[in-house]
């Protein structure tokens, strides 16, 4: 059979720019295909970034707004703050960086189409555009974000948490008696629950010069959700929002598969996102890395089977994370708002702040929660009637 690439990529979004560079610096013939004029637009992101993201991609300077050092994490009545010694997260504006992801792969060489995919036959690598024009490509990758039509597909079933954000301008002076605090109000993001919104949190990210992205996921379609925003805008602050911006958080589901045929999927598509905090592009800038190591393995050995590799790898290294995740994210849910500030108090008074500070970490929840249960902090830290129903969803009893 005669193919016009070797790799096709659906979505040039951050996560179909990574793969395809990575894949043309290793001498394949990638094209990279987006239906969108402007690529990154609307922004659907609060680009905030763990440290760890210099192990996974290039971030260029210029792209990043501000980093943070820590977090004050609010219920409604009681304020917990968590810090590193050292930056723990860079704050970037999004779209530049998609820009530059996009235009980093097309000065290697890869080509870029300007349209839309609207059909894929995973079996024959045929890749079928608006324009009528039918590419065919050895392999296919949905890099095509949460609805994507390459996930569809492949049969997989897509579930999503809406989300909604707001690009607001805050008096210091607020911000700073909203966490009971006067340290530099840019050096710290605000996390927020309310019962209302769980299984999703409200966060606050400072930008620079009294900019702030404050937004929420939750179960609320965005209406609700702007409502909650507002409510909450009036209720704390003087301010005065400027951009509203909508989007969705995708579920992982472990049922989806994530490699069919010529077919496979990194990203959004593949549901590649922390259950936890919503966060995406680390963890799918690191399966781009799995992703490519089998690409190359499978077009070189001219062995579609070999592209399975790549779906195994991820499940055997995130699978157990996730896990972890979605419990915290179950155990949190059953918390009433009262239960919320008990749980924020006893935290508090345990010390917790320096052992959070200590293990917690933005990208993985495992490591803090093995060190509450080793430390038989659950007991301490959770109101009595709800202990046994917490101890059994992490499998304790
Ligand atoms: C409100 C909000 C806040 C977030 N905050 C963070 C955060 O702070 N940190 C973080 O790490 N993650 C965050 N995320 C998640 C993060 O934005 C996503 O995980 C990330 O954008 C996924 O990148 P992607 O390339 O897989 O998909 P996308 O960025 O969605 O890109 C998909 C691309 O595919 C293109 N496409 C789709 N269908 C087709 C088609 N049929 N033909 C051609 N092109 C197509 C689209 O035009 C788009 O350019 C947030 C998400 C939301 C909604």
């Amino acid at each position: 059979m005669n193919f016009d690439f070797d790799a096709v990529i659906v979505g040039a979004g951050p996560v179909g720019s990574t793969i395809a560079y990575y894949l043309s610096a290793n001498g394949l013939d990638v094209a990279v295909i987006d239906k969108k004029r402007q690529i990154g637009y609307p922004l659907q992101c609060a680009g905030i970034l763990s440290r760890h993201i210099s192990d996974t991609n290039e971030l260029p300077d210029e792209v990043i707004l501000n980093s943070v050092k820590g977090a004050f994490l609010h219920t409604k009545n009681h304020i917990l703050n968590v810090e590193k010694d050292e930056t723990a997260a860079y704050v970037i504006d999004r779209i530049a960086y998609d820009e530059f992801l996009l235009n980093r792969v097309v000065e290697n060489g890869a080509e870029f189409i300007n349209q839309k995919v609207i059909d894929v036959d995973g079996e024959r690598g045929m890749v079928c555009l608006s324009n009528d024009c039918v590419i065919k490509s050895k392999v296919i990758i949905g890099c095509d974000g949460y609805n994507s039509l390459l996930a569809g597909i492949m049969g997989n079933a897509q579930d999503t948490f809406p989300a909604s954000q707001m690009l607001v301008k805050i008096d210091d002076e607020s911000i700073c008696s909203f966490r009971n605090s006067h340290d530099d109000v840019e050096d710290y993001v605000d996390t927020y629950l309310l019962n209302e919104i769980l299984p999703g949190f409200l966060w606050i990210i400072p930008l620079r010069d009294s900019l702030y992205r404050i937004g929420l996921f939750s179960n609320q379609n965005h209406k609700i959700q702007n409502d909650i925003l507002t409510n909450f805008l009036d209720d704390n602050f003087e301010y005065e929002i400027l951009e509203k911006y909508k989007g969705f958080i995708p579920i992982f589901d472990e049922a989806n598969a994530l490699v069919k045929g010529r077919l496979l999927l990194i990203g959004d598509s593949a549901g590649q996102v922390k259950p936890t905090s919503g966060g995406g592009l680390l963890i799918a800038f690191d399966a781009c890395r799995m992703a490519c190591r089998h690409v190359i393995e499978t077009i070189e050995n001219e062995d579609l089977e070999m592209l399975k590799g790549y779906e195994s790898e991820f499940r055997d290294k995130y699978l157990k994370e996730f896990s972890y995740q979605f419990k915290v994210q179950k155990a949190l849910n059953i918390l009433s708002d009262d239960d919320l500030d008990y749980l924020f108090l006893k935290l508090g008074e345990n010390g917790c702040e320096k052992l959070i500070s200590e293990y917690g970490d933005m990208d993985t929840q495992s490591k803090l929660v093995k060190e509450f249960i080793r430390r038989g902090l659950l007991f301490k830290v959770m109101p009595t009637f709800l202990f046994k129903k917490v101890t059994n969803i992490f499998g304790l009893r």
